[in-house]
């Protein structure tokens, strides 16, 4: 193993893979002398601590290293059209403080982000933090992201937002990283870090007003050539054909799959429904045309679904999103068309899952977003070498 850093050996603490210098030397091949320069400029960091062990029979027990989750703090804000949920986390992805924010549908960034940089001012205080302790902030959208820019890239359903840049928004809060990605994105993050020792391979399915899906191929995230895989929602559907879509096309899944088109088939059958959530608390009272309508847009998502199982051989199926609270009807009707369309060996031992994180996983993974930014072997080298290269600086010597 060659150019082992500080970063590195982190990595393999957190991991749980290294529990003393001497397991850091063994995995990497470092001498003592070079395991301890880079331990002891992580434990200077605070991030990690050696806590003596509970001695066993004689002789000096080697000191246990731990990463120290409580050396910093992430800020999560997963934004959607029509509710953002924010959570403060430890560098573990531990849940500190959570809160959510009702608004209405389709308004632009200059409304939702100024508010949702209050949201979390007010979170970390009441959880008695301060916005130094901030490493990193996740924030994701509905719609595909342009992760150069950090912007909303040709949305349809994100109207306004389309290259606004969005981490000065939260400048005034923190000077820490700003990192954006797409909603689904961030579900499937959460997956990932969820599952990530028994799927390599996996869809992720986001079934709320919109549909989108989140690829994981060899235990990445796809992306895409311009970050926008997995626009499930838009793939041209034969049971949606010349349906208007609210792309502005026809004939997309959406149109007869996706949560606001519920709310108008709904509506038009004289229920009253104003969001998917409203039709998923009608299903669940038993209320017939919305059961249906919701085993019926399973069946519609399975079908699209059989061709992508069939091209891309995922191990596991995750449906997540606000009808996932319906998760029986839905996936009854997802796994009628999909095991009958996609070919056999694709859906042989296939698992269908619910997310694992419920109603949470948005934000569950937007914070894996932002731990992934900051505790990365780099990012920890960089924050590292700005410590080695000023300690005594003039502005700090005083502090
Ligand atoms: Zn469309």
């Amino acid at each position: 193993m060659t150019a082992v850093t500080a970063g590195d050996v982190l990595q393999l603490v957190r991991d749980g893979e290294a529990r003393s210098r001497a397991e850091v030397a063994r995995l990497t091949g470092l001498s003592r002398t070079a395991v301890a320069a880079r331990v002891d400029a992580l434990v200077e960091a605070h991030l990690v601590a050696e806590t003596e062990s509970p001695g066993i029979g004689v002789g000096r027990p080697p000191k246990r290293l731990e990463f120290e989750a409580g050396a910093g703090l992430v800020l999560a804000a997963a934004i959607g059209r029509s509710r953002a949920q924010f959570t403060v986390c430890d560098l573990a992805g531990r849940v500190l403080g959570a809160d959510e924010l009702e608004q209405e549908v389709g308004q632009g960034p200059a409304d939702v982000l100024p508010r949702a940089v209050s949201r979390l001012r007010a979170l970390l205080l009441k959880v008695g933090r301060d916005p130094a302790d901030v490493l990193g902030i996740g924030v994701s959208i509905p719609g595909t992201v342009d992760p150069v820019a950090g912007t909303s890239l040709n949305s349809a359903i994100m109207r306004g937002w389309d290259g606004v840049p969005i981490a000065p928004y939260f400048a005034e809060l923190s000077s820490a990283p700003v990192v954006i990605e797409n909603d689904t994105n961030a579900i499937a993050l959460a997956e990932l870090d969820a599952h990530f020792t028994r799927y390599q391979d996996a869809l992720i399915v986001k079934a709320s007003t919109g549909l989108g899906a989140g690829i994981v191929a060899g235990g990445v995230l796809q992306h895409g050539a311009r970050g926008a895989a997995g626009d499930i929602g838009h793939v041209k559907y034969r049971g949606a054909h010349n349906v208007p879509c609210r792309c502005g096309d026809s004939g997309c899944l959406e149109a007869v799959a996706g949560g606001w088109a519920l709310v108008r088939d709904l509506t038009a059958q004289g229920r009253e429904v104003a969001h998917v959530r409203d039709v998923v608390s009608l299903a669940l009272e038993g209320d017939v045309v919305a059961r249906r309508a919701i085993r019926s847009s399973g069946q519609a998502i399975g079908a699209v679904l059989a061709a992508a199982v069939t091209l891309l051989d995922p191990a596991v199926i995750v449906v997540g999103g606000d009808m996932a609270p319906a998760y029986d009807l839905l996936v009854a009707g997802l796994r009628e068309t999909l095991y009958r369309d996609a070919t056999t060996v694709a859906a042989r031992d296939l698992d269908v899952l619910a997310a694992t994180h419920g109603a949470d996983s948005g934000t569950r993974g937007t914070a894996v977003l932002a731990l992934r930014r900051v505790l990365s072997p780099r990012a920890v080298d960089d924050r590292l070498g700005l410590n080695i290269a000023h300690p005594r600086s003039p502005l700090r010597a005083g502090a």
